[in-house]
């Protein structure tokens, strides 16, 4: 079926600039981690896409990793670009990132200039771009010169690849370094991709978001669901169609009977709101302005339809917020880790 986009597209959602950049990007984005390798549907990866872009999200995150296989992720959205949005490249924000294990050998993974061009150019290809709108370092690398890392991703503006940079999982202290080094390049550093949600708070402890408003950047927080957990999916139990059971990044052992006690009360909570529990951690994660945009994952049309509308309502009480402090907290689910804790 060829797809018309809804007309509507722009009205409800909300764009807020990317620190002092001139770029906006909507509040909601949607992510391409999981769903959209091989094991997907493509159908469905299509109407989820299509659903995206009808609410008004216009930034489509990638990796080179994203699959399985890696890789298989930008090659599905490739095609997705060429049968459902020809004609509207201009309409959309893509990025693609390169630093965890893509190809064998010395040159496949980190953040060495050769691996970062060149798995620049394999994204492209794969997803049939003449350029990415954002290219970041996916994570610190501690072996690698951060001039190098930061020469390359300056490179790859220069060169016509990418329009900005970014950087994913650096710790505040790293972040300083390497904006100091692309300020110095001319190619100032546009957003920081964290993860970030109720159970994970490393970026408050860290300091990262204070640093981020002091240099006047902004942020996209991945894992504003916590893959699933801080959603309806699980106050019942586990699911069959859930992440929790399919053995990849979520540990259903971290789904005790009290998180699942908490979870309730949360989704009481969000009720009171007028919202689903799903809309109210997104509304979380962006409240203050802080945070430009929560990069969602989806599995359906409808979950991403449901995100869009956080936006509704971003606004909470001081009571709201200190209950659900009670309520959530740091659970030791920051699988990414290790980049913000290498010094
Ligand atoms: P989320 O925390 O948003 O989790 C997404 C999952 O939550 C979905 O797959 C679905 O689970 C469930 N879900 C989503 N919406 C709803 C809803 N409305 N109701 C019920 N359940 C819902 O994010 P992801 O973990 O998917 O990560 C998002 C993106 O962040 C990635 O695609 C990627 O772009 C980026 N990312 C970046 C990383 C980095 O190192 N820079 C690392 C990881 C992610 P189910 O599938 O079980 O239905």
């Amino acid at each position: 079926m060829h797809y018309r986009p809804n007309e509507n597209r722009y009205d409800k959602m909300v764009y807020r600039k990317c620190g002092q950049s001139g770029l906006k990007l909507p509040a909601i984005s949607l992510g391409l981690w999981h769903n959209f390798g091989d094991d997907f549907p493509h159908q469905s990866k299509r109407q989820i896409c299509q659903a995206a872009f009808d609410a008004g999200i216009t930034h489509f995150d990638l990796a080179n990793n994203y699959g399985p296989p890696a890789g298989s992720a930008e090659t599905a959205f490739g095609e997705i670009l060429k049968t459902d949005f020809p004609g509207l490249r201009d309409e959309l924000s893509i990025s693609s990132k390169a630093g965890y294990d893509m190809w064998p050998g010395p040159y496949g993974e980190w953040g060495s200039r050769k691996y970062l061009i060149a798995s620049c150019d394999q994204s492209l290809k794969r997803m049939g771009l003449d350029y990415v709108d954002i290219f970041y370092s996916h994570r610190f690398d501690p072996e690698t010169p951060l001039e190098e890392t930061m020469g390359a991703l300056d490179h790859i503006v220069r060169s016509g690849r990418a329009l900005y940079v970014g950087i994913s999982s650096y710790n505040s202290q790293r972040t300083k370094e390497a904006v100091a080094i692309l300020n110095d390049l001319g190619t100032p550093c546009l957003i920081h991709q964290p993860s970030y949600n109720m159970l994970n708070r490393w970026v408050e402890t860290d300091g990262l978001l204070d640093c981020l408003d002091d240099l006047g950047i902004g942020s996209i927080a991945f894992t504003p669901l916590a893959q699933g957990l801080l959603t309806n999916k699980y106050i019942g139990g586990i699911p069959q169609n859930s992440r929790a059971l399919q053995g990849k990044s979520l540990d259903r052992d971290k789904l005790t009977e009290e998180l699942i006690g908490n979870l309730r009360a949360l989704n009481d909570l969000a009720q009171a709101r007028n919202q689903t529990l799903a809309q109210m951690a997104l509304a979380w994660v962006l409240r203050g302005g802080r945070v430009t945009t929560a990069l969602i994952g989806a599995s359906s049309a409808q979950q991403v339809i449901d995100c869009a509308q956080a936006v509704e309502n971003l606004k909470f009480t001081d009571a709201e917020l200190a209950e659900i402090d009670l309520l959530s907290g740091d659970r030791g689910i920051n699988l990414w880790a290790q980049s913000s804790e290498t010094a």
